[in-house]
């Protein structure tokens, strides 16, 4: 890889691989640690270190009190005055599964001879370690985590560190040590990329990196500017003053001094408590505005974490439980270019297959041509790709590995792939696009979208339905779905008597669909399912659509000229209208009943939703957006003022919180029920008390 020793192999001998480990991972020590600029991931970094672990367990020869299982991966960078610890800061012992929670736990049983203990669990945040010190309540020093022995003095930047007081309140003991863990917020990240893009800037990697490289340059002004903040889990010495008996007193002696202490901490005293909350965490990663890694699991008594000691560079009375990856490393071996339904020439990677978070990946998306560019990914690169939730991964950037060649830059082609049209590029869209409405490949993707569940939702007639229609010539238009006749579709190869029945009952029920599904399943570039909400609820008809000008689109609220302009080009388009009209030949219904302007705009004002789980209809966006359009606001987390929650398959800890907060839970058939009838809902009780709806769930 990236070190001056060749691979060995699994299978050499014992000795050899050992030897291979710990310079791998002392350079990878060095990336991460010293450089703020790691080049494998913690997944690939944690397997190393766990099969290094394993080897030094089977084999006892091969130990060594310089192993980097038994010392802390940094050190302490000569930029900085150095500051000892007089108190190691020291790593944690890993849990990847609830296997190892219980090994740990049974092994702290033994330890304390079955005595019983409580756990504390906190989040565990992806930051940077710092030991803060206090003298008579005023904060006199900062300082990471080094080699655990000795430091690097920020002292500087951590005062520019907003969540970090400057002097304490309450009774705080005159010395204090405390140590917590810095972060870059998530929106300031986020913020901070925007704008290194805007400038045509090479994009940060990840916050930890770039939070930790903020704390550790030598200008305060920059960890002022980007917003760092803290949050502290450990209370170390209190000077004279009694330290408090438990780590959960600790916890809460820091809040009453003045330091922010994460609000989602627990104490538990079962196993089966910790992996509710590991699982809840998990589920919830997302929602915070910053990254947490896992769940650490302490044990509560400062006695009994006196008795259990510590085991080389980790304590026995802690456990880190980490979250699944969803970053890896990984090749990319190709781009190849999709034609989407827009025209779009959209880049997609082809990798070397990589478990992410328990999937296999072998494809990501790469946006378009400036997005390449801007992070310079190149084929044959090793590139970080990122998995969140359901979204389909997207490669965050390339992996520098010294002294590995790389390919060219990389070049959208000039004609379309599909289609052969020389590809067009406008002034202010990032995409390339193929023109021509014809192209095949831009037909299939529309014919796909205007079947699709959330479109039309015609049931049965799938992607591979499509693709033959077309090959064989019966579907050219959208309209021409209406037209199929039972002797066509029955003569298609594999295509049976009972599934055809199937597909052409369903073609006659989306002739009904609602006015806002038919103008999105249109596919009209810039309109999705919000915009053509926001579309029904002001106009009758598409016809009233079409005739609209930009001047009174851009009237709507959310409506911009960017979508205005593209509604009135489409229906200025000579074949769009010709489809307009195939549709309307056949009886599909262009048109609604329209309620009072205001009453319809706004129905659902005031009432707040939080929208969990999987819905099978639509995906959650979608659902916010239309529960939006009819006026009401949608929140992420629920809360005594949350009206509705919305719950779709394997809804978790949102459900349980509506459950026990006596929110009303609404089914996805309840929630399709109400948009297609918004004024019901105010025949739908949201009081708690109320027995019309209050409790449990409603399946309208
Ligand atoms: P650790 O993950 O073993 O855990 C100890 C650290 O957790 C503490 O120092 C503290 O900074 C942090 N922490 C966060 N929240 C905490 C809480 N609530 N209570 C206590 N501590 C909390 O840390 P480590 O020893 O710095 O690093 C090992 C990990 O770092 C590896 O498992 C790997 O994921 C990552 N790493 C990656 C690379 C790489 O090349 N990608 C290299 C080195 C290390």
């Amino acid at each position: 890889m990236s070190t001056s020793m060749p691979d060995p192999g699994p299978d050499a001998n014992p000795a050899e691989r050992a030897r291979w480990l710990r310079d791998q991972l002392w350079f990878h020590n060095e990336r991460y640690y010293n450089d703020d600029a790691p080049i494998i991931s913690d997944s690939r970094y944690d397997a190393l270190m766990q099969e290094l672990r394993d080897l030094e367990a089977a084999h006892p020869e091969l130990r060594s009190a310089s192993s980097p299982t038994q010392i802390i991966g940094g050190s302490a960078s000569d930029r900085f005055p150095q500051v000892q610890h007089p108190i190691p800061m020291l790593s944690l012992a890993n849990a990847f599964d609830r296997d190892d929670l219980e090994a740990w736990h049974r092994r702290v049983t033994d330890l304390l001879d079955g005595q019983p203990f409580r756990m504390v669990a906190e989040l565990k945040i992806d930051g940077l370690a710092v030991r803060l010190v206090y003298r008579d309540g005023a904060f006199v020093l900062g300082a990471t985590r080094g080699n655990g022995q000795t430091g690097e003095d920020v002292t500087p930047n951590l005062r520019e560190v907003e969540s970090i007081p400057h002097s304490l309140h309450g009774d705080f003991p005159s010395d204090l040590e405390v140590r917590g863990e810095v972060y870059l917020p998530l929106d300031s990240f986020q913020r901070m990329n925007e704008e290194r893009a805007r400038n045509g800037e090479p994009l940060y990697a990840n916050p930890r990196n770039t939070g930790a490289g903020t704390i550790r340059q030598l200008d305060p002004e920059v960890a002022r500017s980007r917003n760092m903040q803290i949050w502290t889990y450990s209370l170390n010495h209190t000077g004279d003053a009694p330290m408090p008996a438990g780590h959960w007193q600790a916890l809460e002696r820091l809040r009453s001094y003045g330091f922010c202490v994460n609000p989602e901490n627990l104490v538990f005293d079962t196993v089966d408590e910790v992996c509710a909350f590991y699982d809840e965490m998990l589920h919830r990663r997302h929602d915070w505005n910053y990254e947490a890694d896992g769940v650490v699991v302490k044990v509560d008594s400062l006695t009994q974490q006196n008795a259990l000691g510590f085991a080389g560079r980790e304590p026995r009375w802690a456990i880190a439980y980490k979250f699944p990856a969803e970053r890896a490393n990984t090749r990319l071996l190709d781009i190849i270019i999709n034609v989407g339904r827009t025209g779009s020439l959209n880049p997609q990677a082809i990798l070397e297959p990589v478990v992410v978070s328990g999937a296999t990946v072998q494809h990501a998306s790469l946006h378009n041509e400036e997005d390449i560019h801007r992070k310079d990914i190149r084929i044959g690169d090793t590139v970080e790709i990122e998995r969140a939730g359901d979204v389909i991964p997207h490669v965050l950037g390339p992996v520098p590995v010294p002294g590995e060649e790389r390919g060219p830059e990389f070049r959208m082609p000039e004609r379309c792939p599909e289609c052969d049209t020389a590809v067009v590029k406008e002034q202010g869209d990032a995409m390339h696009r193929c023109p021509n409405s014809a192209c095949p490949a831009q037909f299939f993707e529309s014919l796909k979208h205007f079947v699709s569940r959330s479109a039309m939702d015609i049931d049965g007639l799938g992607e591979r339905w499509c693709r033959i229609l077309i090959d064989r010539g019966l579907v050219s238009d959208v309209s021409h779905v209406y037209g199929l006749r039972m002797e066509q579709i029955t003569e298609l190869d594999r295509m049976g008597e009972k599934l055809a029945t199937r597909i052409l009952d369903n073609v006659e029920a989306s002739k009904k669909r609602p006015l806002a599904r038919i103008l999105f399943a249109l596919g009209i570039l810039h309109v999705g399912a919000e915009v053509a909400e926001l579309l029904a609820a002001r106009y009758a008809s598409l016809d009233d659509i079409g005739a609209a000008t930009v001047d009174e689109l851009t009237e709507i609220e959310g409506i911009g000229p960017r979508i205005a302009e593209s509604i009135v080009n489409y229906f200025a388009t000579e074949s769009n209208r010709a489809t307009l009209a195939g549709l309307r030949d056949a009886g599909v219904q262009l048109w609604q009943e329209l309620a009072p302007i205001d009453e319809l705009a706004q129905p659902w004002k005031g009432q707040t939703f939080v929208i969990t789980g999987t819905l099978a209809t639509m995906t959650r966006r979608e659902a916010e957006g239309r529960v939006k359009s009819l006026g009401a606001t949608t929140t992420s987390s629920v809360s005594r003022k949350t009206n509705w929650l919305v719950a779709g398959e394997s809804a978790g800890s949102k459900l349980a919180s509506a459950e026990r907060l006596g929110v009303p839970i609404l089914d996805e058939g309840a929630l399709l029920a109400l948009l297609e009838n918004p004024a019901n809902l105010a025949g739908v009780s949201s009081d708690p008390t109320d027995d019309a709806g209050g409790q449990g769930s409603l399946a309208l």
